[in-house]
């Protein structure tokens, strides 16, 4: 179990639900950031004492001073902040819960410091999957996953010893607020409802992915990066429920799955308590009273971001980067109100094509990419 552990985004849901977890099992606190939210990050400063705090901006950073200016917390600010939390020498365990690109360049820096990761932010793997499992190798820093979908993978991979055995994985997909709708019924959703997620309650951004259904196509590359497995060998399945959080087939016919109550807290406790297994504070899963459980295909022509994630993670290369950060943008517009809800497949798709594709991208490329595609997104908007 690890000792003493920094969080990316301690203000945020996952956040919140670590600190949950580390008041459960006494774990200390190196450093803790944030955003914006300078109140919520005062309040977090005073009860958990980090040595260091970091929010987004100095405007962010300067309103936190003056609100902790009693305690002996250092406070910074922006990316060298950010970096500084993910290295912190106390620290033996970084959680990067941030959302978005902004946590890949912390991440890296985590593993090269060779912290344990528990890896809540997917951004980071769908854009530079291979550079860093390559440094975490390198590195011997341990990634454990916290998205629970790959945390079920993760647990039932315990005690797999090659993985030429594995025959596939299926990640399952609760079908988010719009499931069973047409086309036509999904011109004409609203924010509000797509903010209305079934079982999950998270930031806003993962859970308008869950409405369109890019945050499957994001873990079936994030799936693929972890597990250094083919796209061909990443299935996604509809399960209403959300009670088996993944599984895997062996190349035998055994299928494992991984189930529990929709609650984060198990895998956040998991990445923070493994090898080992810990009393935890979440519901117990009653398997008398959870109701059926069911299966199904996914509808890829009504949800196509899923169809297009896959097409990048086949392709590769700059496609995934390019593809994510034009995604952060367009859902950054619908949750201002600038766009409507296929407008986010429209423009992703078309960023996508519009940037030049490299196979084989070295970090700065990808981050070109990225920004290549988040200035596409935003012409498209005005030229609109
Ligand atoms: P939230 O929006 O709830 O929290 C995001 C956190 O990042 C907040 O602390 C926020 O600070 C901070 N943040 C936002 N923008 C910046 C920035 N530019 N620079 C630095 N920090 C910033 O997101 P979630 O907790 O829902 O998600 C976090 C990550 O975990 C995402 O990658 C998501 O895909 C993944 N994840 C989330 C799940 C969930 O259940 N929520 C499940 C599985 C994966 P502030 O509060 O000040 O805005
Ligand atoms: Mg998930």
């Amino acid at each position: 179990m690890v000792q003493c552990v920094s969080i990316l985004g301690s203000t945020g849901s996952i956040g919140r639900q670590t600190l949950d977890i580390i008041d459960h099992l006494n774990i200390s606190i190196a450093a803790l950031t944030a955003g914006t939210n300078a109140e919520r990050m005062a309040q977090q400063c005073r009860k958990y004492r980090p040595s260091l705090a970091v929010m987004a901006t100095e405007d962010a950073a300067k309103a936190l001073s003056a609100i902790i200016c009693d305690l002996p917390t250092r406070v910074c600010w922006g990316e060298e902040g950010l970096i500084e939390a993910a290295t912190v020498p106390e620290a033996d365990c970084v959680i990067t819960a941030v959302v978005g690109m902004v946590g890949m360049k912390p991440t890296l820096a985590a593993i090269r410091a060779g912290k344990r990761i528990g890896l809540a932010n997917k951004e980071t793997l769908v854009c530079a999957g291979e550079l860093v499992m390559a440094e975490a190798k390198r590195y011997s820093a341990q990634i454990i996953p916290v998205d629970s979908e790959h945390s079920a993978i993760f647990q039932c991979l315990m005690g797999c010893r090659r993985k030429e055995e594995i025959k596939r994985i299926i990640l399952t997909c609760s079908g988010g607020p719009f499931f069973g709708m047409d086309k036509d019924q999904l011109t004409k959703v609203s924010k509000a409802d797509a903010l209305r997620h079934p079982n999950w309650k998270m930031g806003p951004k993962i859970t308008v992915d869950c409405a369109t259904l890019m945050n499957k196509g994001l873990e079936v590359i994030e799936a693929m990066r972890l597990y250094d497995l083919p796209l061909e060998q990443v299935d996604v399945l509809i399960h209403r429920q959300s009670i088996v959080h993944s599984m895997v087939e062996f190349t035998d016919g055994a299928v494992m799955a991984q189930m529990g109550s929709p609650d984060m807290r198990l895998p956040i406790q998991l990445a923070m308590t493994y090898p080992q297994r810990a009393d935890c504070p979440v519901d117990p899963l009653d398997l008398l009273t959870c109701g059926s459980l069911t299966f199904s295909e996914p509808d890829v022509d009504a949800f196509p971001c899923l169809a297009l994630a896959r097409a990048c993670a086949k392709k590769g290369g700059t496609a995934c980067p390019a593809m994510n950060g034009a995604n952060e943008e367009a859902v950054s517009m619908f949750l201002g109100d600038e766009i409507g809800f296929y407008d986010i497949y429209y423009l992703v798709s078309k960023a996508v094509e519009s940037v030049p594709f490299i196979a084989d991208p070295t970090l700065e490329q990808i981050l070109k990419a990225d920004q290549l595609a988040r200035e596409f997104v935003r012409r498209e908007m005005r030229n609109k």
